[in-house]
Formats: structure tokens, sequence, C-alpha cells
């Protein structure tokens, strides 16, 4: 639990939300501001800062794992994957989270 973290209070329920799914590690909610109209955020209980910080490999399965199982969870079949790493790249939030986005046409190269 990192102080001041919003993901930390998210994750361990001290600020209120629904999860989508939950497993031992993991959450899964959906982000505030959606840029899909499926847009959910599967994030490790555990404080770590981004993927550079990640380094238990049981913690990356799961993660995945909780990512396969929200989206069939929500029947959702076809879906984007993003980890922003770093402020270069778009991390505004540095507790590791993983978006899930479905519901739209996405264009490939990404920009
Ligand atoms: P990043 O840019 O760090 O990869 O993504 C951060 C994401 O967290 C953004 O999509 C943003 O909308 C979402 N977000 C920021 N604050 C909150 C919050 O308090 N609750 C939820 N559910 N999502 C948040
Ligand atoms: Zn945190």
């Amino acid at each position: 639990m990192s102080e001041n973290c919003i993901f930390c209070k998210i994750a361990n329920g001290e600020i209120p939300s629904q999860f989508v799914y939950e497993s031992k590690n993991t959450v899964v909610f959906n982000d505030i501001n959606p840029q899909a109209p499926t847009h959910l955020l599967v994030v490790p209980k555990a404080h770590v800062e981004s993927l550079r910080e990640l380094s238990d490999p049981a913690l990356m399965a799961e993660l995945l794992e909780s990512v396969k199982a929200a989206a069939e969870k929500l029947g959702i079949k076809d879906y984007r994957t993003v980890i922003n790493t770093g402020r270069g790249a778009g991390q505004e939030v540095f507790h590791l989270h993983i978006h899930v986005m479905a519901g739209r046409e996405f264009g490939w190269p990404a920009g």
C-alpha cells in the first residue's frame, strides 16, 4: 500500500468500487474516463509503480489471467490491451495497470 496512490486505495477497498473481476492478487474495474465502450483496468493489489518494477513472474501471469477472465466474464472476444510504462509513454497513474478496451474499431499501427 502506497500512500496517496489512487489505485492502491481502489484495490484495497479504501475507496469503495465495483470490481468487474477479482483474483487473489489483482482487481479489475472500469476506467473513470473510458476510451472505448468497454474500458477496464487490470491492477495488482500490491503497489508496483510500472511494468519496469514488476519482477514476480507469478504476478505477471496472474495479471494476464485476470485480463482473460474479465473479458470472458463480460463476453468480450476482441479487445485491445495497453500498458503505458513511464511518462514518455503516456503513463499518468504510477501504479501498474493493464488497459483492456473493447467495443469499437481499433487502428493499427497504433498512434
Ligand atoms: P495511464 O495514462 O496511466 O496509462 O492510465 C491511467 C488511467 O487511469 C486513465 O485511463 C484514467 O482515466 C484512469 N483513472 C485515473 N484516475 C482514476 C480513478 O480514480 N478511477 C478510475 N476508475 N480510473 C482512473
Ligand atoms: Zn498503488
